[in-house]
């Protein structure tokens, strides 16, 4: 293996990069840098986050821009603003003993005439996302005929956000001659088509992805009910109570809904998504980075290029529509040499899914068993006895009422006070797990209800609830279930089977709670449509009052705010039907 000095890189980065520690090029480096610093050639790199991809086109730039110019000569674009600033931090970092280097960052939803000031001090690079950069083009803020290197970053990942428009108009703002340097984690027709009309003959070079067969990534699977997904959560999370770690969902609105409920369940977690502003966002980062919050819920896009060490797990809440996402997903672990766990939580019917993900990691995946009650409580307890024993003893603070407590517990024995102590807090886990059920999905029986297995479930002849609402509004199982329990207030064991059709679906629900739960309709509105739901049992449909179904309609409006997504969620999950 070559060295950085071998690779051409110049004595002044070499002093910056050994600083921040890196001593071996890795592949990536090794293989781009000496192409790239021959400034002779279009390059595209297949390769993804964590492979030291910034390095390998951030040294070169450094090399092949003249910092005593102060004009704009390097052009880094990146799909979010998170990888956007880490991008520009770490040119930085390499350039810290280049004096004149000025690399700015821009980026949507932060201050644009500040960045316009950085611009006009002579930026020489900047890295930018598409959407700012359009703006400050318009407003004529940046030059770009000087422009010499333009830097795709995660290409395909700005053609999913609908950067295209914008990255076709930026770079016919650039000069012919200049040279463009494309990275991507994949390769689908739209990326081979920036390749094609922006680029004579590149270089190519695809990485083996470091994360993809990381020794130090273990992955597991949960195989549960649609309806325990949640649950099963919580119990992995109580199981791990020493857990830092990410939590992926599909959708905006999943991502904000199990970030909500966590909190309200008393854990420590938050979310991440693109609905946040900008400042919200970076609190959010700030309190993960510091580890005040200990688990950041995310969307896939969100959480692309973050670069925190020490994340213990990532789970996958459900799985990516497509399989090279849980690569990038699971990626966030097991960083710099660290050992890490990748879960996803899946039923019985995304079983094929957990098949198709192994193939692309070219991994075996464990199936695991979703901790019982007694795993977690023991969990628990380890975690007690560890609080306990490195506790710092405030004693100047505790002196005055020593007295009085020794007095109290000098009957005690230290055995009989240690097993108390563990017992104050074993026993409110205790209490709340006592009669939680196997959360787990027995695969070799797969057909039989968990009913069948411990008694708890529905019969098929209990009522079943018809709504106007099915797979054409964006509806699966699983979030036809939370729709129902937020809806109604019904508790997942008053749910039961879900049947989704095209335009209608049925639900059966616990006899008792039915009234309440077609009350709760009146006047919902999904989608611009009015929302109508119906008894269906025994073969006859009734309104939820019992009169026939076709006199109860038109209701009064009240709408739902969740529709957007729901129909966002259905694009993509055809998309990955179709794989
Ligand atoms: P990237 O793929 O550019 O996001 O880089 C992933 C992480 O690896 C970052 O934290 C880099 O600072 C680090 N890194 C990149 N190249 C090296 C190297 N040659 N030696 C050690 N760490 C590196």
């Amino acid at each position: 293996m070559r060295s950085f000095n071998e690779l051409g890189v110049g004595e002044k980065a070499l002093k910056a990069i050994a600083e921040l520690g890196f001593e071996q090029p890795t592949p990536i480096q090794e293989q781009a840098i000496p192409v790239l610093l021959t400034d002779e050639k279009d390059f595209v790199g297949l390769a993804q986050t964590g492979t030291g991809k910034t390095a390998a086109f951030g040294l070169p730039l450094i090399e092949l821009v003249d910092f005593h110019k102060p004009i704009t000569q390097a052009l880094v674009l990146a799909p979010t603003r998170e990888l956007c600033v880490q991008i520009s931090k770490d040119m930085m970092n390499y350039s810290k003993y280049h004096q004149s280097a000025n690399i700015v960052a821009v980026y949507g939803g932060a201050s644009i005439d500040t960045q316009i000031r950085q611009i006009r001090k002579g930026a020489q690079i900047i890295a930018a996302t598409p959407g700012r950069l359009i703006d400050l083009i318009h407003r004529k803020a940046i030059r770009l005929e000087t422009i010499r290197y333009v830097v795709l970053d995660e290409a395909d990942e700005m053609l999913n956000m609908g950067f295209q428009e914008d990255i076709d108009e930026i770079l016919s703002h650039t000069p012919k001659d200049k040279k463009v340097w494309l990275f991507s984690a994949t390769m689908p027709a739209e990326v081979r088509s920036i390749a094609s009309n922006y680029m004579t003959n590149p270089f190519e070079l695809t990485v083996g992805r470091k994360n993809e067969g990381a020794e130090n990534i273990e992955h597991h699977y949960y195989v549960v009910h649609e309806r325990d997904r949640y649950a099963s959560l919580k119990r992995i999370l109580d199981a791990e109570p020493e857990i830092f770690g990410i939590i992926f969902c599909r959708t905006k609105i999943d991502t904000q809904r199990i970030a909500e409920n966590l909190i309200k369940d008393g854990y420590n977690a938050d979310s991440l998504h693109g609905d946040l502003s900008q400042q919200q966002r970076d609190k959010v980062m700030a309190r993960y980075r510091s580890r005040t919050l200990q688990m950041l819920v995310a969307t896939d896009v969100a959480a692309r290029g973050i670069d925190v060490n020490d994340v213990t797990h990532v789970i996958h809440y459900n799985l990516p529509d497509e399989a090279e996402n849980y690569l990038h997903r699971s990626g966030r672990t097991a960083r710099a040499g660290k050992s890490g766990v990748s879960v996803a939580l899946v039923n019985v019917r995304e079983l094929d899914k957990i098949r198709q993900v192994e193939k692309r990691v070219n991994k075996k995946f464990h199936l695991s068993k979703i901790p019982t009650a007694v795993d977690v409580c023991e969990q628990q307890l380890m975690k007690l006895m560890k609080k306990i024993h490195d506790v710092e003893v405030n004693e100047k603070g505790i002196a005055k009422y020593l007295p009085s407590i020794f007095e109290e517990l000098h009957d005690i024995s230290k055995e009989d006070l240690i097993q108390r102590v563990v017992s104050i807090e074993f026993n409110r886990f205790l209490d709340y797990y006592r009669n939680a059920p196997d959360l787990n999905v027995d695969i070799a029986h797969q057909g039989r209800s968990r009913s069948s297995q411990n008694g708890e479930s529905y019969r098929s002849s209990a009522p079943r609830m018809f709504i106007n609402l099915g797979s054409v509004d964006g509806f699966d199982r699983g979030n036809m279930l939370d729709y129902v329990m937020e809806m109604t207030g019904a508790t997942k064991n008053q749910v039961g089977k879900i049947d989704i059709k095209g335009v209608y679906s049925f639900i059966e629900m616990e006899e008792q709670a039915l009234p309440k739960a077609m009350e709760s309709f009146r006047g919902e509105v999904f989608n611009g449509r009015k929302v109508r739901v119906e008894i269906s049992g025994d073969g006859e449909r009734k309104s939820f009052d019992g009169k026939k179904s076709k006199e109860k309609r038109g209701w009064g409006e009240k709408s739902y705010k969740r529709n957007e997504s729901f129909s966002g969620d259905k694009k993509r999950k055809r998309k990955y039907a179709g794989r």
